[in-house]
């Protein structure tokens, strides 16, 4: 048997019908910029996450710069982010002159470590990323105290955490802003590439409709120096109608977590950790071992797809060579970017499928 670490397809035609219908819907509009489609998305995510905007975008990577931009960050400016994170975190605060500043992760969590932020600040410091990874929310609470206390903006990466909710309510306002990515592969997935900025903050969505278009409201009047960084109108028709099913899917992948966690234990595995302050929605289903890179083989011999999320850490890849970060600077991140490794996980993965996920792993551990 198969199973691919995720099958794409298999979520595009258990909505075919309905997802091909909008998009030509908008491909017949006449509308290829704007207009009511990214309108109708921007106000069902906005209402679904419970914020007061949603400005959309063309990726969560200009959800992320665009927002910092919306908050006046640049060069000089140092901004806090996980050492254990996808790069684009990073990248964000680079593209916009800024520093990014590591701060090292929890082990239970996989999430920023929030006692050891204040170590990290500095005169600089403007703003702490948090990433919500894996789909599970990072310690806001203590985040946003440390932030109220030091004066600093806190922007959430929610781009793996559709619809998971922290304290009993959902991530998309709980910050100062939240960058969202609807990359295919995410828990809420575009045909393409696609992200989002929700925040309750008028003046930050003001700031963010202007930037996205050349910093222009009017056409052809420029009040601010912006970029072209769009919601495709088929990309938010498609995206109307798989927030429809986001919840729906999110269970199914809460199930495949459970049948997960029960199999599983006894293994010699370090399964994910769960706060009872979060409700996680399960983007990934990651575990940790020391035989990674073997037990990784092994699944693959079996026909069994799986991830590493991520192999390199962003200080030590080429990208951040100038930042001078040497092996062992950052050893949390180091290790576990040596030892997780991410199932197979996702609305569509059958029961079937993953029986032969766990059958593979314990056969894998009893031969070992
Ligand atoms: C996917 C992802 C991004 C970037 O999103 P894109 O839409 O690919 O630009 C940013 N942060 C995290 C944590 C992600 O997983």
């Amino acid at each position: 048997m198969d199973v691919p670490f995720l099958d794409l397809a298999a979520g595009y035609n258990e909505l075919q019908a309905e997802i091909e219908s909008a998009v030509l819907r908008s491909l017949r509009s006449g509308q290829y910029i704007g207009g009511s489609e990214v309108e109708a998305f921007e106000e069902a995510f906005a209402r679904y996450v419970r914020a007061a905007h949603c400005v959309g975008v063309a990726s969560g990577l200009d959800a992320l710069r665009l927002a910092l931009l919306a908050m006046d960050i640049g060069p000089g400016d140092e901004v806090i982010v996980p050492s254990h994170t996808y790069i684009a975190t990073w990248l964000a605060v680079s593209m916009c002159g800024a520093t990014p500043v590591p701060v090292e992760p929890l082990n239970l969590t996989f999430n920023i470590d929030p006692s050891k932020i204040e170590s990290a600040l500095t005169t600089r410091t403007r703003a702490i990323i948090p990433v919500h990874l894996y789909g599970q929310p990072a310690d806001l609470e203590s985040i946003l105290a440390i932030a109220r206390q030091h004066g600093l903006r806190v922007l959430e990466d929610g781009a793996q955490a559709h619809g998971s909710r922290y304290r009993g309510r959902r991530i998309g306002s709980h910050g100062d802003a939240v960058a969202w990515s609807f990359y295919p592969g995410k828990n809420l997935g575009a045909l393409g590439d696609a992200g989002a900025v929700t925040t309750q903050d008028e003046a930050i969505a003001r700031r963010l409709r202007l930037l996205r278009n050349y910093g222009s409201q009017a056409k052809y009047i420029n009040d601010i120096k912006g970029v072209n960084s769009r919601l495709d109108p088929v990309q938010a028709a498609a995206l109307s109608v798989k927030l429809k099913y986001l919840d729906a899917w999110n269970a199914r992948r809460a199930a495949c977590a459970d049948g997960y966690a029960a199999a599983l234990q006894g293994l010699p595995l370090t399964l994910p950790a769960c706060p009872a302050s979060a409700e996680p929605v399960w983007h990934l289903y990651v575990v940790r071992t020391a035989v990674r890179n073997d037990l990784q083989r092994a699944l693959a011999a079996k026909g069994i797809g799986t991830l590493v999320h991520y192999p390199i850490p962003p200080h030590r890849q080429a990208a951040y060579a100038d930042a001078g970060r040497s092996v062992g600077s950052l050893p949390i991140a180091e290790r576990m970017a040596d030892e997780v490794l991410s199932l197979p996980m996702g609305p569509q993965l059958s029961p079937e499928q993953q029986y032969w996920v766990i059958d593979a792993l314990r056969d894998f551990f009893k031969e070992a």
